[in-house]
């Protein structure tokens, strides 16, 4: 909902290493591109409470109010018993869809022209349960762990954004010949949910076939939605984004049933942090994602050009990742030039 002068009220979370730098960026081009938007900053370090990872109240709190919240990359503390803060806002929020598409950027050229996908990963269970425990000495044990009901509501997310996206067609990515119970519930999920969507066709492909043929020629998965447990949407969206030229520019959005939390597909890049050296497109692009869901569109577009044509103005204009020689300020400011 709009404030008393007329505009949304956005949780930001700044995030750890390059964290600081991209959201700074980004909040230079929304205030240059007149976005009607006012961010409302939220600490999620974590608190260690009867040996959960927790976030700060505050924080929880503000993201319930505004339902919508720009995110950039945290790390995991290092230290015993803290559990991924991406894992625990996740589940703290119900965020079971985390959505990510992969698009050429035209002015940027891969060995992979048309790249044009859409995978969705489901985000809350898998091998992320952190369920793991030494059996032996010597031998452990992870468990995987795949529920109906996560899998039921992944599913249907997948075949809601078949449909509203146009593309009409959810691709099961599984390896179920293998993990028969857990990947073939998965898949069973999705053909009983199938008789619900007459108007969307439905496939499955094994895991290391898609991986294949992704890489062969990936403009083959363009007019459909890929769908997939945890931990092979957390590989195939980094091969995903290693088509369309790397982290530096794919977006995602966590989706819920409340509330929505867009973010980078990439880490905190510990290795290039403090040096202005990060590029911020794929925190931009999570935003548009973010102003499309609030129905912004013209604000999204607005900005998605500018970014596109900062791209392809040439090395200059961007960052070290795209074999460029421009600082993140220097990026930030061509793209400011280009709304
Ligand atoms: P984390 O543990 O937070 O996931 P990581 O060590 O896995 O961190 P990533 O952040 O995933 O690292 O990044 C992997 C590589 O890609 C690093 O070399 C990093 O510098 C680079 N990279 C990631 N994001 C960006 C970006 N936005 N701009 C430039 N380089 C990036
Ligand atoms: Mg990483």
């Amino acid at each position: 909902t709009k404030n008393a002068k007329g505009n949304y009220t956005v949780t930001m979370i700044e995030g750890d290493g390059i964290g600081v730098e991209i959201s700074e960026a980004v909040k230079d081009i929304y205030k240059a591109a007149k976005v009607p938007i006012e961010w409302e900053a939220a600490d999620v370090r974590p608190l260690l409470i009867n040996g959960k990872t927790t976030i700060p109240e505050p924080a929880v709190k503000s993201i319930n109010k505004n339902l919508v919240a720009l995110k950039g990359p945290l790390a995991t503390p290092v230290g015993k018993g803290h559990q991924s803060l991406n894992l625990t806002l996740r589940r703290t929020f119900n965020l079971f869809a985390n959505v990510r598409p992969c698009k050429s950027i035209v002015g940027y050229k891969t060995p992979y022209d048309n790249v044009d996908t859409v995978l969705i990963r489901e985000n809350t269970e898998g091998e992320y349960s952190g369920i793991e425990h030494v059996i032996v000495p010597g031998v452990v044990q992870s468990i995987k762990l795949i529920t109906r009901p996560a899998s039921e509501k992944v599913i249907r997310y997948a075949f809601q954004h078949a449909i509203s996206t146009g593309r009409n067609h959810v691709l099961v990515v599984h390896k179920a010949s293998i993990m028969k119970l857990s990947d073939g519930l998965f898949v069973e999920v999705a053909k009983e949910l199938a008789s619900e969507y007459p108007n969307v066709k439905l496939s499955f492909e094994n895991l290391d076939n898609t991986s294949l043929k992704l890489v062969q020629n990936p403009s083959q998965y363009n007019n459909l939605v890929m769908v997939m447990p945890n931990l092979y949407g957390d590989i195939m969206s980094d091969l995903s984004s290693g088509l369309i030229g790397g982290l530096g520019l794919t977006p995602s959005g966590n989706m819920g049933d409340k509330v929505s939390i867009f973010e980078a597909v990439h880490g905190s890049a510990p290795d290039i942090a403090g040096k202005g050296l990060a590029n911020p497109t794929a925190l931009l692009l999570s935003s548009c994602m973010m102003l499309r869901h609030m129905e912004l569109n013209d604000h999204a577009s607005k900005i998605e050009e500018a970014v596109y044509k900062t791209i392809a103005s040439g090395p200059e204009n961007r960052t070290k990742d795209l074999k460029g020689s421009s600082s993140t300020s220097h990026y930030t400011e061509q793209v400011i030039k280009n709304l």
